[in-house]
């Protein structure tokens, strides 16, 4: 997969972990990342580091 599958992903993806998408919308990024690996791990990056973030802005 290439660079374009990951931008277009990643960017939902982003939302979807901030809680800015519709239901439609993040029922259909579940459905992808059940399906895709590599959005997948992507996805378990950015996780990885809201986490961080939050733990720097809450100390
Ligand atoms: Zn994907």
């Amino acid at each position: 997969m290439g660079v374009v599958h990951r931008y277009r992903w990643s960017m939902l993806v982003e939302q979807w972990l901030d809680q800015e998408l519709d239901d439609d919308r993040a029922e259909r990024v579940l459905s992808h990342l059940e399906r895709c690996s590599e959005c997948r791990s992507a996805a378990e990056e950015y996780a990885c580091i809201k986490r961080a973030l939050a733990r720097l802005e809450n100390s």
